[in-house]
């Protein structure tokens, strides 16, 4: 039977980035009556911040359980974003845009990860790679070309999400801090909030680069705050129609003629604050990939915490000790791509339906 009562839900979740509301919403499409309490805004911190590049940066490079998550993104992120367009009328900007890679020393790896995974890469020589993109600087005499990424602006993402919530009925509780989870006699009772108690018989810690700030100092959970501050750029005309990248740095072009370039890894803690250094460093970047970015001045420079993590993948488990307690987060610079995984099999743990090998692979 749900529970009624306005303080008691089946399952709370702690945390509205993507990880938390895609899990709200998906728990709540299976009945549990959801809450979602956020300390700041739904989606306000590393989401907000993210590119909205639908892939790893190297796809060649990550374990098979992360590019599990990563495919299952893939196939599903084109009808999240229509599910979403049609419900709320918000647009999400998918968009198989490709990606030109500048590493060619990684051909190989990529070809035989294409040849494995049933994947397209294909090896640009210069005419061709300017056929594709005539902006893209003379030093790059090749690249990998992958036609088949897609990204999606996770700023519009959010709204949609926000806006699904809210036609599903779900309570959120912004601007609510959870200081600590309820526990008694190692089972989670709920949650204590500046705003009073609330409580389930279920909690999901969703909280991105804080998540460690709700277990004990001694906690052997490994996810770290790792800063990455993006540039903006807007151009009177569309210069670059795919994503570009080169050594884990990135352009992204939007639908509207705006650019965006990033990313800086910084492992700085909490300190979710921008830096001239790293607008130097990115415009640097902009201008080596397509030198006429160099006559543009940027006009928005932002950073975000990314749950950093050693692993090769996120926390998608239950806590080994208390009962009850569950953590979705880490995941670190792919969290946008596999957050529609680590909703659904967030679920599947919740409701006991998850198979025993994924239990293991995401513990
Ligand atoms: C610059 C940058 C670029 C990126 N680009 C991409 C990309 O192109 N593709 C991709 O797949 N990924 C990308 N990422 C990574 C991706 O953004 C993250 O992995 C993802 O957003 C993590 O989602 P999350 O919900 O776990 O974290 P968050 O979005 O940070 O959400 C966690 C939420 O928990 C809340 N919270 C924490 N503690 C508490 C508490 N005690 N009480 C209440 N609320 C709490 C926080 O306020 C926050 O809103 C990028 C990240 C950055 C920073």
């Amino acid at each position: 039977m749900p529970n009624k009562l306005v303080n008691v839900f089946d399952v709370l979740i702690v945390g509205g980035g993507i990880i938390g509301m895609l899990t709200a919403r998906h728990l709540h499409s299976e009945g549990y009556r959801v809450a979602i309490i956020e300390k700041s805004n739904l989606g306000g911190e590393a989401t907000l911040a993210a590119g909205g590049i639908l892939s790893a940066l190297n796809p060649w490079k990550q374990s098979a359980a992360a590019q599990y998550l990563i495919d299952e993104g893939r196939q599903n992120f084109f009808s999240l974003v229509e599910d979403l367009k049609q419900e709320t009328n918000i647009n999400s900007e998918f968009i198989q845009s490709g990606m030109l890679v500048l590493d060619v020393d990684e051909k190989q790896a990529a070809q035989e990860w294409a040849r494995q995974n049933n994947e397209v890469v294909e090896i640009l020589a210069r005419q061709s790679l300017l056929e594709h993109e005539v902006n893209i600087s003379p030093i790059f005499k090749e690249a990998l070309y992958l036609p088949n990424i897609a990204q999606i602006r996770p700023s519009k993402l959010i709204d949609a999400l926000q806006q699904s919530l809210q036609n599903n009925k779900i309570d959120v509780f912004e601007n609510t801090t959870v200081n600590e989870l309820l526990i008694e006699t190692n089972k989670v009772t709920g949650t204590a909030t500046q705003n009073g108690n609330l409580y389930a018989e279920k909690v999901i810690v969703c909280g991105g680069a804080w998540t460690k700030n709700l277990f004990q100092e001694n906690s052997d959970i490994d996810i770290a705050p790792v800063r990455g501050q993006m540039l903006l750029y807007k151009l009177p005309n569309k210069i670059l129609s795919h994503i570009i990248l080169k050594d884990k740095s990135y352009l992204i072009p939007r639908q509207d003629g705006h650019i965006l370039c990033g990313s800086t890894v910084e492992h700085v803690g909490f300190e979710n604050t921008i830096t001239q250094a790293a607008r130097l460093t990115l415009q640097n970047i902009a201008h080596e990939l397509v030198p006429s970015i160099a006559k543009i001045k940027p006009i928005k420079q932002w950073s975000g915490l990314r749950p950093g993590t050693q692993r090769d993948v996120p926390y998608i488990c239950k806590h080994p000790q208390i009962s009850g307690l569950y953590i979705n987060s880490g995941h670190y610079r792919h969290g946008i791509i596999m957050s529609i995984a680590s909703a659904r099999i967030m679920t599947a743990l919740i409701s006991n339906s998850l198979n025993t090998s994924h239990i293991a692979t995401y513990s």
